[in-house]
């Protein structure tokens, strides 16, 4: 009555996936896909009366440990690997009605999910929307002279989300004037000065920046003191 491999270690009900051609000793039917060893010989699964249960191939650990969880009766599913000398596990055995409710609750999981990644996505976009709006506030109020759309181009584009620009730095985030300066300064002077043509016709960088540096600083100082004359 022993059987020819060391029995698998204990995990409640256990069904085998034979490697062999086996026969149920009850009904006589087989080759068995799987059946279940009762004192040393094989059932079919349902002369062992867990011919109701349905298989879930190993792989989905949450729907698997959840299906389990929903029925009342399961098993679980191995083979016998010969080359490793153990046996592995493939999957389960449940109750249709459990894997279908298993699944219900994967699912929600999912719509769970997708909900909240659209309400993160819809906060990111109304920190986006005052985060734009301040930085532009904080243009205005260094640069008064600056037109409002160029001050909102200009904290839309240091705002925007990943870019790495210096809006979505630390400095930026907490609207420095440095970090206020830098995109202006940026701004100005890939609008309102030749630096890119420079940089296009092979100038070095440092180079072009040292060439339109006074360009910069005039646009800067009109734009500071336009904010000068309407004050006083
Ligand atoms: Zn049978």
């Amino acid at each position: 009555m022993a059987s020819r491999t060391t029995p698998p270690p204990h995990f409640g009900l256990v069904v085998h996936q034979p490697l062999g051609r086996r026969h149920c000793s009850a009904c006589r039917r087989g080759p068995l896909p799987l059946l279940v060893m009762e004192n040393g010989v094989p059932r079919c699964l349902d002369c062992a009366d867990l011919g109701h249960l349905v298989f879930l191939p190993r792989g989905d650990t949450a729907l698997t440990r959840r299906a389990r969880e929903e029925s009342t009766l399961s098993a679980v599913v191995v083979r016998f690997n010969r080359r490793k000398g153990r046996y592995e596990r493939q999957g389960v055995l449940v109750e249709e009605e459990a894997l279908s409710r298993a699944e219900q609750r994967c699912l929600a999981d999912a719509e769970a999910r997708r909900r909240r990644r659209a309400r993160d996505a819809r906060r990111r976009a109304a920190e986006d929307v005052r985060f734009t709006t301040a930085f532009a506030a904080e243009i205005r109020g260094l640069y008064p002279g600056c037109p409002e759309e160029r001050a909102r181009a200009i904290a839309g584009h240091a705002s925007a989300r990943g870019s790495g620009r210096v809006g979505r730095s630390a400095a930026g985030r907490a609207l420095s004037e440095g970090a206020v300066i830098s995109a202006v300064v940026a701004s100005v002077r890939h609008l309102d000065t030749p630096y890119d043509r420079l940089l296009m016709s092979g100038v070095p960088r440092h180079e072009a920046r040292r060439r339109i540096a006074a360009a910069v600083e005039t646009v800067l100082r009109s734009w500071q003191a336009a904010g000068l004359g309407s004050a006083g």
